[in-house]
């Protein structure tokens, strides 16, 4: 067996999502929503079986997709993408990040990570033959040290993989913080890896800027997003790569021998989605936000003390308040004895981790919410006793 997954356990969200189902806990742990997702999105998909094409759509996406995709990012991202050379459908963003990895590294080049990281990242780079150096943020602004970004590049830089919003951090890059990258790119001639699938879950009037619209940046840039993220569906899988031809054609090499395409159906549906009006996009981010606020006065109400969060579907909470300082630890006790799961924030660092901050999805039903809320009314006077 290969030692790198031969040593690696279950991930994170599927260890709390297990134990969930076992204690019969809220299950706040793993980020998908309890909502359906937006019916005429499923209808479109629901007639594209039943009435459709089912046999391989072509291995780049169905070209109604790709223009769908080219569309919706100059629509609200000013991005002016050619469907047909800078535009690759594949099977979630977690196929592109795999794809995009095995096809820009070569044994030995080294990646740029910033921790806390989506637990996909670290594997997949050292399986591609990458070796990480990590740029450490921390809570409760998660800000890219500028000494500490300068130190993670050398000679040897290839790729810089990027997570705006940050998942698990729930923290926004800016325009200044995406100028010092996009400058630290360009004078180590690096490639971005942007994972950008939070793109539209984002609040307080915000709006998301991609790492690609930054000066010297359109070349040498890699964005993902996800169809799961936009239209709450993150079962669907249907994930988008957008990069100069020059990269993308690289790219599609490694996706033909992956999965060679994602199902037409759902490509199909997830079209017609991103044509959406505006308003559903408005619609689905003011909801969310609504969720976000009222889970966050629910806990800070009973004392716990939360973290800021600008933008995808999870809160944290600073746990140290409480005495507490093994957030792994404390996420247990959460399931185990008050029925509710949760993320300890530290599986998402390979060094030094943060010990203090556990992980909530607030993307549920008011209900769910306040089921949960009431389950940890007690958790505060207990942590302190
Ligand atoms: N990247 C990040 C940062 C994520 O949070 C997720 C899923 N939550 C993914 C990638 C995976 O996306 P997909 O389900 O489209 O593979
Ligand atoms: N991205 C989801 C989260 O952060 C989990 C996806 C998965 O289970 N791989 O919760």
């Amino acid at each position: 067996m290969n030692s790198l997954f031969a040593d690696l356990g279950v991930s994170v969200f599927e260890t709390m999502s297990r134990l969930a189902q076992e204690r019969q806990a809220i299950n706040l742990g793993q980020g998908f929503p309890d909502d359906s997702g937006p019916l005429d999105v499923r209808e479109r998909a629901a007639k594209a079986v039943v009435e459709g094409w089912n046999q391989y759509p072509p291995m780049l996406g169905l070209p109604a997709l790709r223009a769908a995709v080219a569309d919706h990012y100059l629509r609200f991202q000013g991005l002016t993408l050619d469907p047909e050379r800078e535009v690759m459908i594949t099977s979630g963003a977690t196929e592109a990040l795999a794809g995009a990895l095995l096809a820009l590294i070569e044994p030995g080049d080294e990646v740029v990570l910033f921790q806390p990281m989506y637990d996909a990242y670290l594997p997949l780079v050292r399986r591609a033959g990458g070796v990480a150096k990590f740029v450490t943020l921390k809570p409760p602004h998660w800000t890219i040290d500028d000494d500490e970004l300068e130190a993670a590049f050398s000679p040897h830089t290839k790729v810089v993989l990027f997570n705006n919003p940050l998942n698990p951090a729930g923290a926004v890059y800016g325009a200044s913080t995406l100028a010092r990258l996009a400058r630290a790119c360009v004078e180590h001639d690096v490639i971005a890896l942007c994972d950008e699938v939070w793109e539209h879950v984002i609040f307080d009037g915000l709006s998301h800027a991609p790492l690609m619209a930054m000066e010297g940046m359109r070349e040498r840039t890699v964005k993902i997003g996800s169809a799961g993220k936009i239209f709450s569906l993150t079962g669907w899988k249907v994930g988008f790569v957008c990069a100069a031809p020059a990269i993308l054609r690289s790219l599609a090499r490694a996706h033909q021998f992956i999965t060679f395409t994602t199902p037409p159906n759902l490509q199909e549906a997830v079209a017609y989605g991103l044509a959406k009006d505006d308003a559903y996009f408005v619609a689905m981010r003011a909801g969310l936000q609504r969720s976000r606020d009222r889970f966050a006065s629910g806990l800070s109400e009973r004392g716990f003390t939360v973290l800021p969060s600008a933008g995808t579907y999870f809160l944290n909470i600073d746990i140290a308040p409480l005495g507490r300082s093994d957030d792994v630890a404390f996420c247990r006790d959460l399931v185990e004895r008050h029925g509710v799961a949760a993320i300890p924030v530290s599986a998402f660092y390979a060094e030094a981790p943060i010990r203090n901050v556990a992980r909530f999805c607030f993307a549920k039903r008011d209900a769910t919410l306040d089921a949960a809320l009431d389950r940890l009314s007690d958790v505060v006077a207990q942590g302190r006793a």
